[in-house]
């Protein structure tokens, strides 16, 4: 074995690539087409150096560590020397350009920094109140911190990390923070009425009371009832503690008081000003090296251009404001630089550099003199980045949706509703951490044959499920790090006590253990990492909840007990997905893969045609013999109706068509259906499914699957 270290060229990019030679061919493209996306029937590889390819003998022991991979693409020729030049071409006009405008700026700009201080200023004293240690204790406290910090490390887990560094866990951390503060925040237009609860219109301002300028509102709504006639005060409050409190705002107060909570955890951050009209946050990810966007209100992150793309803004001025200093940050925002220069008259450019950097100046006094030259090593990358990034490409892969927080009417009259258009097809290759699920399905086999050597009846059988069910509600609620619960009734339910040892598999698969204590009592706790425990609870919950409605409807029950849909034997797992688009970070497809009801796989233009294709793990053969897919927790509009699945066995160059559906439909939100593979016998390592239509294809674009599963004709063996 040599472990080998090679640099990859490949589109203007490199890639470090890891391999161990003993491995073979295979599994370096396999592992080349993770880290590009360009599958290995698709790939060229040649020698950086001499330029000779390398092909399935070359001896990868000997070859360059420097490599350049082609994508040959059968329909796409090789980009041309001419189509290379063009884009070099326009990069200088997109220059020129913002030259040109920049020097008209000078002239267009009034030179207005009182205008522009106004507006920063308010905001450079509202985030010294996230410092104060009283307020920053009283809103962690605020937070289901072991709930966010076991979803963290359940997300990590399922991208296969179920050993994650500090960095790599705060950095999930502040995603779980930021789904469950939009979760947990309300959006108000108007609020409901204080004495009824009904609906309010509009009166105009009111004075504040000292009640309410004692926690920074200065401005004061009010609002009638619709109903009973009764005034309603909706103050605005500027204090991110009385924020943590009442929990309620527009983006105003979610962006002051997200950035607040990120700031009580620790995490470097920055309210966001755009002076169009939005506010949001950055942090500092230390996983990422850079300062990253999360916009609280509509609980999106890393996608610094959904304003400009998505949601059709013509950006100006973007200002980050810190307790150590002030940002021009507009540059990560856009990729239009001239257009956005030509919007931006309040200030020249050097007066509002001065302008930012005297604030800063004022900010940073007395800081000890290490921390301000970490500071400004970080300022220069951020420069930097922001520079490189401005004539980046665009990522086409990103979906940008239209605005979600707010009433309709509300984002219409922003005309930020965003289009559809946007997104594309180039999706990376994930990998699908669901070996649990195939195994809490395998761990149904012992209880199904126990239930009918024990001939219960279908109502004993139910109940006997239904008495498990609960011993698992018990376990998922208590803490993760030390689950367990215990029961007596077993000794109430002779036949459960009976059917205990035939559970073993189920409690294996969820890394539990069963203890029968001197008292008859029946103790389970954890026995592996709380992690895999976490992450397998949802998955036998939801087995259960399906095992007990096949149950209830089945008419052949004794008989049909060691079929599918009862027994889902050889469902094949730990393949990687790649989808034409998915919707981050909830409908990314590998939720089609994890066993979960609520989760699913979101195509945001897939209502008339989208795709996913399937590849085995370790290019493992395998002849289906049937799926199911299950419908998702809600849109039956966007249920997929008609759809051809393909198998291929030489890696997706020629496919065979293993079933094909029309007019299907769900009638239940997860609800699941079965299909059998009529013809089961074309061994596959790549299956594709082809979604030519959804239920409604006139009223929405989208696609939508709660799971999809694939059961094979015999399985190798499970990996430990
Ligand atoms: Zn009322």
């Amino acid at each position: 074995m040599v472990a080998r270290r090679f640099l990859v060229v490949h589109d203007d990019s490199d890639f470090d690539l890891h391999y161990d030679t003993d491995d073979g061919f295979e599994v370096f493209q396999f592992q080349l087409y993770s880290l590009t996306s360009v599958p290995p029937h698709q790939q060229k590889i040649f020698g950086a150096e001499q330029d000779t390819p390398v092909v399935n003998d070359s001896d990868l022991v000997a070859i360059s560590d420097k490599l350049r991979l082609v994508s040959v693409n059968d329909s796409e020729p090789e980009p041309s020397a001419a189509d290379l030049l063009k884009s070099d071409e326009e990069l200088a006009r997109l220059l020129q350009a913002e030259e040109e405008a920049l020097m008209l700026q000078q002239y267009v700009a009034s030179e207005n920094p009182r205008e522009f201080d106004s507006r920063v200023r308010p905001h450079v004293s509202q985030v010294r109140m996230y410092e104060d240690a009283t307020r920053q204790e009283a809103a962690r406290k605020s937070v289901p911190m072991e709930e966010l910090e076991e979803k963290a490390l359940v997300s990590l887990a399922k991208e296969g990390n179920f050993k994650p560094s500090k960095i790599e866990q705060d950095h999930a951390f502040l995603l779980q923070l930021l789904f469950w503060f939009k979760r947990s925040f309300r959006w108000v237009n108007s609020p409901s009425c204080h004495d009824c609860g009904n609906e309010t219109v509009g009166q105009g301002m009111a004075p504040p009371l000292p009640s309410e300028t004692l926690y920074g509102a200065s401005r004061v709504e009010l609002y009638r009832c619709t109903v009973c006639s009764q005034l309603t005060r909706f103050p605005r409050y500027n204090d991110p503690m009385k924020l943590v409190e009442t929990r309620e705002g527009r983006c105003g107060e979610w962006a002051n008081c997200f950035t607040f909570y990120c700031r009580a955890f620790g995490y470097e951050s920055r309210l966001i000003l755009d002076f169009t009209d939005h506010v949001w946050t950055e942090c500092f990810s230390q996983f990422l090296g850079r300062w990253m966007h999360l916009d609280p209100c509509e609980g999106i992150y890393d996608k610094p251009l959904l304003y400009e793309k998505g949601w059709g803004k013509k950006l100006n001025y973007v200002i980050a404001i810190a307790k150590d200093g002030v940002y021009d940050v507009t540059k990560r925002y856009t990729r239009k630089w001239h257009e956005v220069l030509s919007r931006r008259t309040i200030i020249t450019e050097p007066s509002l550099s001065s302008l930012l950097s005297n604030i800063t100046k004022e900010s940073r006094r007395g800081f000890a003199s290490q921390l301000l030259s970490i500071i400004e090593v970080r300022d220069m990358e951020e420069n930097k980045e922001l520079e490189r990034s401005l004539h980046a490409e665009d990522d086409e892969s990103l979906s940008l949706p239209g605005r979600r927080s707010g009433n309709e009417e509300w984002r219409k009259s922003r005309l930020e509703m965003g289009s559809d258009k946007l997104s594309s097809s180039a999706c990376p290759v994930r990998l699908c951490v669901d070996e649990h699920v195939t195994r809490i399905y395998n761990a149904f086999r012992p209880i199904l044959y126990q239930f009918v050597g024990e001939e219960l009846t279908k109502s004993e059988a139910v109940e006997v499920l239904r008495i498990t069910k609960g011993i698992l509600l018990d376990l998922s609620k208590s803490p993760y790090k030390t689950r367990r619960t215990s029961i007596d009734s077993v000794l109430d339910n002779p036949k459960f006590q009976k059917l205990l040892p035939s559970f073993d598999d189920l409690l294996g698969a969820l890394s539990l253990e069963k203890k029968v204590n001197t008292d008859g009592r029946v103790e389970f706790c954890l026995v592996g990492d709380p992690v895999v425990t976490s992450l397998a609870l949802p998955v036998a919950l939801d087995a259960l909840d399906d095992m007990i409605y096949i149950l209830n409807k089945c008419e052949n029950y004794g008989k049909d007990m060691f079929l599918l849909p009862f027994l889902k034997l050889n469902r094949i797992h730990s393949g990687s997905a790649i989808a034409s688009s998915e919707e981050l970070p909830f409908g990314i497809i590998t939720s089609a893969f994890d066993g979960t009801r609520i989760s699913k796989w979101e195509e945001p233009n897939g209502a008339r045609g989208c795709w996913v294709v399937y590849r085995t793990f370790g290019n493992e053969m395998f002849e289906l013999v049937a799926y199911e897919l299950m419908s998702a927790n809600d849109a039956p509009e966007r249920d997929p109706m008609d759809w051809i699945l393909e198998g291929s066995s030489d890696d997706g160059i020629s496919w065979q068509v293993l079933d094909k559906q029309t007019s299907q439909f769900f009638e239940d939100r997860f609800q699941r259906r079965t299909y059998t593979i009529s013809s089961a016998n074309f061994p596959c390592n790549v299956f594709r499914f082809r979604f030519l239509a959804v239920r409604d294809i006139q009223s929405n674009s989208r696609l939508q699957i709660g799971s999809i599963d694939l059961y094979a004709k015999s399985i190798g063996k499970l990996r430990a």
